[in-house]
């Protein structure tokens, strides 16, 4: 009669047990959950997250070619895309004004590695190199133009590149 009454008692620990551990397996998912909140505080990391940790590099003038604030100096080689826009450098492109001198590098500036790549004139935000872009500047030349350009180029550098085509070769 005893035994019979205590048999169904032990059940119910172990009924306990499975309670205790659904319970602590609630606490853990909802501990897991709400965790990364507790770690993403500085939301002003998030613009830098593109590029990566580089720090902002503020104070700079804004660059004509690639619209970064990266110029120690109007006329002085950006700091970030390398161009230079002066007069020296227009006239050694053989270029009649400075917008031509723009464009002309803005076109290789912006082309993508892979010939119709969508071009986002203005992302990055931060540039690799920690350089912010200027929210108002905006580009000389159209995404259609900057893949015209390379279209134009691969041509060029199909018609020139086969060397083992002596007839190419030959006629210049
Ligand atoms: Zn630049």
């Amino acid at each position: 009669m005893h035994s019979g009454f205590f048999l169904p008692q032990t059940c119910s620990p172990m009924k306990r047990t499975i309670l205790v551990l659904a319970i602590l397996l609630v606490v853990a998912t909802l501990v897991i959950l709400f965790w990364p909140q507790k770690g993403s505080e500085p939301v002003n990391k998030q613009t830098t997250a593109e590029s990566g940790t580089v720090e902002i590099i503020k104070g700079l003038k804004t660059c004509p070619v690639c619209g970064y604030d990266a110029l120690t100096e109007k006329g002085e080689v950006c700091g970030n895309c390398g161009y230079a826009i002066n007069k020296q450098e227009m006239e050694e492109e053989l270029l009649g004004d400075i917008n031509s001198l723009i464009i002309a590098r803005q076109l290789e500036f912006f082309m993508p590695d892979t010939l119709g790549k969508p071009i986002d004139f203005l992302k990055p935000e931060v540039s690799p190199k920690g350089y912010p872009k200027n929210e108002s500047w905006r580009p000389k030349v159209y995404e259609s133009q900057v893949f015209e350009y390379q279209k134009m180029l691969l041509e060029l550098e199909n018609a020139l590149a086969p060397a083992d085509s002596s007839e190419s070769a030959e006629n210049h």
